[in-house]
C-alpha cells in the first residue's frame, strides 16, 4: 500500500511545471504523513527544474519550503500527533551515525544526505527511487527531520523560513554576528530578505547591497540601517575595509574581488548562493588584509528548529506573494527576473481546484 499523491512535476528542463500524480510510501513507524498548506518558491527549486546544476533527474517535483499540518504518525513518534503543524526543509533523510549526523548537522553528512526532492530516496517504499518535493498535497517523512513551527505564526509567511530562513540565519550564528558589528547582505531575493531581518534581529548594524536601486527604500523597512549599490563604483571604494562580515546570496557566479574588498581585516565573506566558479578572485583581498571567503549549506535539523523558535519569539516571518499553483511557471519567471517581494508561496489548497 502506498498514499496517492497530487503534485506539479517538471519532465524535461525546458518543459513547464505541470499536474503530476505519484506515491508516497505507507507511514513505517518513525514516519509522519504530512498534509501540506504552503510551500515556497526557492530559487534552488528552479535552477534544479532547469537542470542548472547539471543533476536533475526527471520527473522531478520541486519544493523544499513546506508547511503543512500532521495527518497521521507511525506509532514510535513521539514528539508529533495528527493536528499538529510542522515544517519540512531541504532535508528528509541522512545517515544519521557519522560525525555531522551526530553534530546536529545533517546538511554535511558524510555520508550523503537524501534533499527533500531529486535526492536518491534510500528508504524506498514507492516505485520512485527519487524523493518528490513539497509542491503536492502529502509528504511522508521521518520525524527526525520533521520540524514544529511557533503557532504565532502566519503558516503562508513561514514556509520559506525553511530553506530561506535556515540558510542565513545559519551562518549569522556560526560567525556570531552580533551587537557592534557591521554586516552586509548581498542580494535582495529571498534568502537576502531573511539575511536583512535576521541580522537586524540579532542587534548587527545591517548594509543591505543590491545591484537594484529601487529596493533601497524596502531594504530599510525590512531592517536594514543603511543600503550600498553595488554598481555604484565609487560608493563601493568608499566602503572598502569597512565591513565585520558580509553574507553574499547572488544566485550565479560573479567576479569575488569587489566584495572581498569591503571586509575588514580578518572578516569573512560566506557565499550561500553561487554554485557555478566565481570569478575574479584573486590572493590579493584574502593575503593583504587575512580576510577570509566560506561558505554554507542550509542548517541541521536542530538549528532549523533553534531559528523557527527565534522566529516564534520575536515573530520574524518571510515577505511573501502567496499564489495558486496554476501561477507556478510565471512566478518562477518572475524570480528569475527579480520581480518578486521577495518569495512566492504556493497555497496548496489550490491544488484541489
Ligand atoms: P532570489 O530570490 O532570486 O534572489 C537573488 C538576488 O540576488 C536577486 O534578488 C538580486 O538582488 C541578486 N542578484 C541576482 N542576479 C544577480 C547578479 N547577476 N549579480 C548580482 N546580484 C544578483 O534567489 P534566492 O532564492 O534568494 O536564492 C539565492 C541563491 O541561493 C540561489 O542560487 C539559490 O539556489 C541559493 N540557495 C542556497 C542555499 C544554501 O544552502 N547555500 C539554500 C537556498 C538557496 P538585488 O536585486 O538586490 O541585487
Ligand atoms: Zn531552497
Ligand atoms: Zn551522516
Amino acid at each position: 500500500m502506498t498514499i496517492a499523491v497530487q503534485g506539479y512535476a517538471t519532465h524535461s528542463p525546458t518543459d513547464e511545471l505541470a499536474p503530476f500524480t505519484f506515491e508516497r510510501r505507507d507511514p513505517r513507524p518513525q514516519d509522519v504523513v504530512i498534509d501540506i498548506l504552503y510551500c515556497g518558491i526557492c530559487h534552488s527549486d528552479i535552477h534544479f527544474a532547469r537542470n542548472e546544476w547539471g543533476w536533475t533527474q526527471y520527473p522531478f517535483v520541486p519544493g523544499h519550503e513546506i508547511v503543512g499540518r500532521v495527518a497521521a504518525v507511525g506509532k514510535e513518534v513521539s514528539k508529533y500527533k495528527a493536528g499538529d503543524l510542522v515544517g519540512v526543509g531541504c532535508l528528509v533523510d541522512s545517515c544519521r551515525h557519522c560525525t555531522s549526523c551526530s553534530d546536529g548537522l545533517e546538511q554535511y553528512c558524510e555520508n550523503g544526505f537524501t534533499g527533500t526532492y531529486g535526492g536518491e530516496d534510500k528508504i524506498g517504499g514507492t516505485p520512485h527511487k527519487m524523493t518528490f518535493g513539497g509542491y503536492s498535497d502529502k509528504i511522508t517523512v521521518d520525524e527526525r527531520f520533521v520540524l514544529r513551527i511557533p503557532n504565532n505564526l502566519d503558516l503562508a509567511a513561514a514556509a520559506p523560513l525553511l530553506c530561506a530562513g535556515i540558510t542565513t540565519y545559519s551562518p549569522l550564528r556560526h560567525w556570531k554576528v552580533g551587537p557592534g558589528q557591521k554586516v552586509g547582505v548581498i542580494g535582495l531575493g529571498g534568502l537576502g530578505h531573511m539575511g536583512v531581518k535576521f541580522a537586524h534581529a540579532m542587534g548587527a548594524h545591517v548594509v543591505m547591497i543590491t545591484t537594484s536601486p529601487k529596493k533601497g527604500e524596502d531594504a530599510r523597512k525590512l531592517g536594514a540601517d543603511e543600503v550600498l549599490l553595488s554598481k555604484d563604483a565609487a560608493a563601493m571604494e568608499a566602503a572598502q575595509n569597512s565591513f565585520d562580515f558580509l553574507l553574499n546570496t547572488i544566485p550565479v557566479g560573479h567576479d569575488v574581488d569587489p566584495y572581498m574588498a569591503l571586509l575588514k581585516r580578518d572578516a569573512t565573506m560566506v557565499i550561500v548562493g553561487a554554485v557555478e566558479p566565481l570569478t575574479n578572485v584573486s590572493g590579493i583581498p584574502l593575503i593583504f588584509q587575512r580576510r577570509s571567503m566560506a561558505g554554507s549549506l542550509i542548517g541541521g535539523l536542530p538549528e532549523t528548529q533553534e531559528m523557527l523558535d527565534f522566529c516564534g519569539e520575536h515573530n520574524i516571518t518571510c515577505d511573501i506573494e502567496t499564489i495558486t499553483i496554476k501561477d507556478v511557471n510565471a512566478a518562477y519567471d518572475r524570480t528569475v527576473k527579480g520581480d518578486v517581494k521577495y518569495r512566492f508561496v504556493i497555497d496548496m489548497a489550490s491544488l484541489k481546484a
